[in-house]
């Protein structure tokens, strides 16, 4: 757990650095299957203050296992995904502006490039709204069932990351360390698709045989990117 702690520490540390937060917003976490327990950062803590131990381990329920402080208050949201998707290994959340900006839009991040589709089979989807109950009880927890409902049964590693309806992006790896990498280029994404709507904007979606070339190259049974 400890190498956990430390893994989590640097992921929630690399979000100030990437600049993908501002004050306290942001929120990195990872699992460890085998014991089933999940470490998060802690609710409101400020990142320049912040050190490994303060990190929070709370176990698939909910329950703080060790810490001092409180989890994040999203902790709910990243244990619904955990619970749902095994193939997640650490997610992050963060109020990053582009994503940000597609999210209050209500509108999915499209797949434009190549850049999108080296890491996304596709759009970056966009959950729909909660409703007011689901605002008013278990806000956290509702917000991780309506990604679920987005994401659906498809593998979640092939579009690793989404946005909340008027909130903002959520996104996930095989590690804390991937989700934060796939945070980054969710953001720089975002940023793209709006420039480049904006250039034209009648813009197409990427050719689905480009798309597939891209994202097939890096992931799938075949992949080739990258050294061996
Ligand atoms: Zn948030």
């Amino acid at each position: 757990m400890k190498q956990l702690k430390q893994q989590v520490y640097e992921a929630n540390m690399d979000l100030p650095r990437y600049g993908l937060v501002t004050f306290t917003w942001g929120n990195v976490s990872a699992i460890d299957r085998e014991r089933q327990l999940v470490v998060i950062k802690p609710s409101g803590v400020a990142y320049q203050n912040m050190n490994v131990e303060d990190m929070v381990t709370v176990n698939l329920r909910g329950e703080v296992v060790e810490g001092h402080y409180k989890p994040s208050s999203d902790t709910a949201t990243h244990l619904e995904l955990y619970r749902r998707y095994e193939q997640l290994g650490g997610i992050v959340h963060t109020h990053s502006t582009y994503a940000t900006a597609w999210a209050q839009a209500g509108m999915p991040v499209p797949a434009l490039g190549t850049t999108h589709a080296d890491y996304f089979a596709g759009d970056i989807l966009c959950t729909r709204a909660l409703t007011g109950d689901e605002v008013n009880s278990e806000y956290e927890c509702n917000t991780g069932k309506v990604i679920i409902e987005t994401v659906g049964d498809v593998n979640p590693l092939y579009t690793p990351g989404i946005v909340v309806y008027q909130h903002g992006p959520f996104s996930w790896g095989k590690s804390a360390d991937e989700a934060v990498h796939n945070a980054v280029v969710m953001e720089e994404v975002a940023k793209m698709a709006w420039i480049a709507c904006s250039i034209n904007p009648h813009i197409r979606p990427i050719d689905n045989y480009l798309l597939n070339k891209h994202f097939l190259r890096k992931h799938g049974p075949n992949a080739y990117y990258g050294q061996t």
